[in-house]
C-alpha cells in the first residue's frame, strides 16, 4: 500500500483501486485502497476528511497493515462502488489538511525550540480541527513561553526549508534527532533547517513561511510540566476572527469601545456586587419590619387581654411563630429566625420559597399552588423535632439537625403547611 502523503504532502486528488471492504456501524463502509493521500489518525493528529467518489470520508484508520477509509453510505443515493478491483476517484479536504500541515509544522518549530532551549520533550500532542495542545515534561513560565513564541515566529518569517526523508541506517547512526515515541517500520525524519530534526510520519509544509504564524492561546501546568494550546496560520486567523466578533458584540452590548471593555466589565462586576449587597440589606429590613409588626400586635393582644398567653419570663412573647417569605433569598433564613427568636420564646419557623412549582401534593384548598420551600425551625432550649416530623410525615420533607434547630426543604402549598404547623403546640 502506497502512502501518497508521505512523498507529496500537497497531493489533493488521486485515483486508487479498492483492495478490501467491510461493513461498519450506522450505514458506513470501511474501504482499503492500493494507495492513498488520506493521512490516517496517527501520532495525536485527527484523520483527514474528504471524498471517495461522492461519498464523504468520516474517519481514516491504520489496521492490519492497511489504511481504512470509513465512508458514509447514507450521504449519497448512488449505487455502492466499493467492490474489490474498482477504481475510485478520491479527493482530500484540502482546506482542513493544509491547516493541519500548518499546525503540525508549527508544533515542530516550537517543540524544537523548547528542546534546544530547555531540554524538555513534547510528550503529548493533540491536533484536530477544534483543538491543538502540546505537553512538555518540564515547567515553563509565561515569560519563557512568550519568548519561545516570538522565536518561533522569527523562524517562520525566515522561511526555512522543511525536508522529510527516510535515512539509511548508516546515516541515522550519525544523527541526533528528537523522537516522540517508538514508531513501527522505517524511521522518517523531518528536518527544519538549523532548527530541528525529529522523527515523524505526518504531512508538513515545504517552507516555514507557509505556517503563517504561531500563537499560544493558553497554557496550564500539567502532569509536572506544561500543556500549551496554540494556533497557526489560517486557524490562528479563524481564532482571531472569533475573538474580534466577541469583542465587537460585547462592546455593542456595553456601548463602549473594545479597548475600554476591561474597565467597563470591572465596573459592572463592582456595581453588581453592590446591588446584591443592597438587595440583601433591603430584604432584611422588610423581614424585620414584618416580624416587628406581628410582635407588636401580639404584645397588644396580651395587654388588651384578648390573648390568653402571658409574656415569657424574659419578656418575650410566649408563642410559636411561622413566617413565610415568598420573595427572598434562602440566605436570609438565619437572619429571619434570629429576629423572630429575639421577640418570641416559642418555636419559630421561617420558610423561604425557592421554587415556584414543586411536585403536586394534592393539598391545595386555598388555590395557592405547591412550591418548594427551604425552612429553618428553632427554639432555644426547646425540642423542635416534632415540627420536622410532621412536615416529613405529611409532605415528605427532607432535612435534619439537633433538637433545638432543624433545617431542610419541603414541597407543599403555603396554606397546607400553615394549617399543619398551627396544630402543633408552640
Ligand atoms: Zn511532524
Amino acid at each position: 500500500m502506497e502512502r501518497l502523503y508521505d512523498v507529496d504532502a500537497y497531493k489533493k486528488a488521486f485515483s486508487a483501486v479498492v483492495v478490501d471492504v467491510y461493513g461498519g456501524e450506522h450505514a458506513t463502509l470501511w474501504v482499503a485502497l492500493d494507495k492513498t493521500a488520506f493521512f490516517p489518525e496517527q501520532g495525536g493528529q485527527e484523520a483527514d476528511r474528504g471524498y471517495l467518489d461522492e461519498f464523504s470520508v468520516l474517519d481514516v484508520q491504520v489496521k492490519y497493515g492497511k489504511i481504512w477509509h470509513q465512508v458514509d453510505m447514507m450521504s449519497e443515493p448512488l449505487a455502492n462502488p466499493f467492490h474489490e478491483g474498482n477504481c475510485i476517484y478520491c479527493v482530500v479536504d484540502w482546506e482542513n489538511r493544509f491547516r493541519n500541515m500548518q499546525m503540525h509544522t508549527g508544533e515542530h518549530i516550537f517543540s524544537g525550540l523548547v528542546h534546544s532551549t530547555y531540554g524538555y520533550d513534547n510528550v503529548g500532542f493533540h491536533l484536530s480541527s477544534r483543538t491543538a495542545t502540546m505537553d512538555y515534561n518540564g515547567k515553563l513560565t509565561g515569560d519563557q513561553l512568550h519568548e519561545l513564541e516570538m522565536e518561533a515566529n522569527r523562524i517562520i518569517a525566515a522561511n526555512r526549508p522543511v525536508r522529510a526523508w527516510y535515512p539509511t541506517e548508516d546515516e541515522l547512526a550519525t544523527l541526533t534527532y528528537r523522537s516522540k515515541k517508538e514508531i513501527d517500520g522505517p524511521l522518517r525524519l523531518v528536518e527544519i533547517e538549523g532548527v530541528d530534526l525529529c522523527a515523524c510520519c505526518a504531512p508538513h509544509v515545504r517552507l516555514t513561511g507557509e505556517v503563517g504564524c504561531f500563537k499560544i492561546i493558553g497554557w496550564e501546568n500539567y502532569k509536572g510540566g506544561v500543556r500549551v494550546s496554540y494556533r497557526c496560520g489560517f486557524r490562528a486567523m479563524e481564532d482571531y476572527d472569533a475573538r474580534l466578533s466577541l469583542l465587537t458584540k460585547l462592546s455593542q452590548v456595553l456601548s463602549v469601545k473594545p479597548e475600554e471593555l476591561g474597565d467597563a466589565v470591572e465596573k459592572l462586576a463592582e456595581e453588581r456586587k453592590k446591588l446584591a449587597y443592597d438587595l440583601v440589606a433591603k430584604e432584611r429590613a422588610i423581614i424585620r419590619s414584618r416580624i416587628e409588626a406581628m410582635a407588636e400586635a401580639d404584645r397588644k393582644a396580651v395587654t388588651d387581654g384578648t390573648a390568653d398567653n402571658k409574656p415569657a419570663d424574659d419578656g418575650r412573647i410566649a408563642k410559636a411563630f411561622v413566617l413565610f417569605l415568598t420573595d427572598a433569598d434562602a440566605s436570609v433564613l438565619r437572619y429571619a429566625v434570629d429576629e423572630m427568636k429575639a421577640r418570641y420564646a416559642g418555636t419559630v419557623c421561617a420558610m423561604v420559597r425557592i421554587g415556584a412549582d414543586g411536585a403536586k401534593d394534592g393539598t391545595n384548598p386555598e388555590g395557592d399552588g405547591p412550591a418548594v420551600w427551604r425552612y429553618l425551625i428553632e427554639q432555644d432550649g426547646g425540642d423542635v423535632r416534632p415540627w420536622q416530623q410532621k412536615l416529613r410525615e405529611q409532605f415528605g420533607a427532607k432535612g435534619g439537625g439537633p433538637n433545638n434547630s432543624v433545617q431542610g426543604s419541603v414541597t407543599a402549598s403555603e396554606a397546607s403547611i400553615r394549617a399543619l404547623l398551627e396544630e402543633i403546640p408552640g
